[in-house]
């Protein structure tokens, strides 16, 4: 059987974090697929399909990852698309608590799937997307958190009035 894992993640926007974690994790699997998130409880910068767009023009040329959109359980759509693997990747502490509920919850709804964490580099700590968003809006400069084509979206959004 193929080995096959999804990372799930609102990727709002994609960061070098993510990017890191994702051509560490590829060569791993048959097949990574990079779940963007469409929660209805959440309120975004991007839309879905901005955000999805934005992985794939983040990627390195050759890398064979897949870029989908769901807006149900991560578990749900593992099992449709038989993946046996959750990726999450683990900053600080200050994440794991999050993530070990969510591993527990999504092991409780399907004993088959399995979380894997994977750890930061730590020039990437610091990086989420949440204070990617919050230091454009102050003007700064994002080009060593996120990706050319994340700096060009983000500041095109901001043009437009976007509120963050
Ligand atoms: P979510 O809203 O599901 O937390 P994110 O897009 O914020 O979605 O993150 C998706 C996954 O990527 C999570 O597992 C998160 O911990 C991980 N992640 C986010 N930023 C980094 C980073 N700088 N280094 C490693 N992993 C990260």
């Amino acid at each position: 059987m193929p080995k096959k894992a999804v990372y799930p993640g609102s990727f709002d926007p994609m960061t070098f974090g993510h990017l890191d974690i994702i051509e560490r994790v590829a060569p791993m699997f048959d097949e990574l697929i990079v779940l963007v998130a469409q929660s209805h409880s959440k309120s975004y910068l991007f839309s879905a399909e901005e955000r999805a767009q934005l992985v794939r023009d983040s990627l390195p040329k050759g890398l064979k990852v897949k870029v989908d959109l769901f807006d149900g359980l991560t578990v749900d759509y593992a099992k449709k698309a038989s993946a046996q693997f959750i990726i999450r990747g683990l900053r600080a502490m200050s994440d794991f608590e999050n993530e070990f509920a969510m591993a527990n919850m999504n092991k409780s709804l399907n004993a088959k799937i399995e979380t894997l964490v994977v750890f930061t580099k730590p020039e990437y700590s610091h990086i989420a997307s949440r204070m990617v968003k919050e230091v454009a809006h102050h003007g700064g400069d994002l080009s060593q958190m996120v990706p050319d084509v994340v700096v060009a979206a983000v500041a095109k959004k901001l043009k437009r009035g976007k509120s963050i």
